[in-house]
């Protein structure tokens, strides 16, 4: 079907979703982006956000934590390290997961030597764990 989009959402896992859309939107790197039937082909890395997509009329939301996205022959393929509908989304879950983040962040600022602090690990949890709450409240309100 030349007007309808494959979209391929694979974790190293399994495949989360492998559907028909007719519009699939993602967050990329450098901002929020668009794709219909046709579009040209594109590569582009993306962030920890909401993937949409449109099918059978119905809007469908997914969190996605980065990775990769191909736009080529009508397909979409997200390559992501973890991925799950909006739907199956545990919030508190998130929220334990962003105050473990944050205690983090706060003792490794504080930290003088010892263990090397990964701050860039702490702050990509704490962003995936944020937006798994955005993604779920969003979807929750409709
Ligand atoms: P946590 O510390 O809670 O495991 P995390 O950000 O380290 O969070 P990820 O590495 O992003 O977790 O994901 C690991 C697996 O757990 C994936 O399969 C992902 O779909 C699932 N997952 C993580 N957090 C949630 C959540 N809040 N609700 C539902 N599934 C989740």
């Amino acid at each position: 079907m030349a007007d309808a989009l494959t979209l391929r959402v694979i974790t190293p896992e399994k495949i989360v979703i492998d559907t028909t859309a007719s519009a699939v939107t993602f967050p990329a790197l450098d901002g929020g982006m668009g794709v219909l039937p046709r579009h040209a082909p594109m590569v582009a890395a993306l962030d920890a956000g909401q993937l949409a997509f449109e099918a059978g009329g119905e809007r469908q939301e997914m969190f996605i934590s980065g990775g990769f996205a191909e736009v080529r022959d009508n397909t979409v393929r997200v390559v992501t390290e973890a991925s799950e509908p909006a739907s199956d989304i545990d919030v508190e879950r998130a929220a334990s997961a962003a105050k473990r983040a944050r205690e983090r962040l706060g003792a490794g600022k504080n930290q003088a030597d010892g263990e090397p602090f990964d701050f860039l690990r702490a702050e990509a949890a704490l962003r995936r764990a944020l937006m798994r709450k955005l993604v779920a409240d969003r979807s929750r309100r409709g």
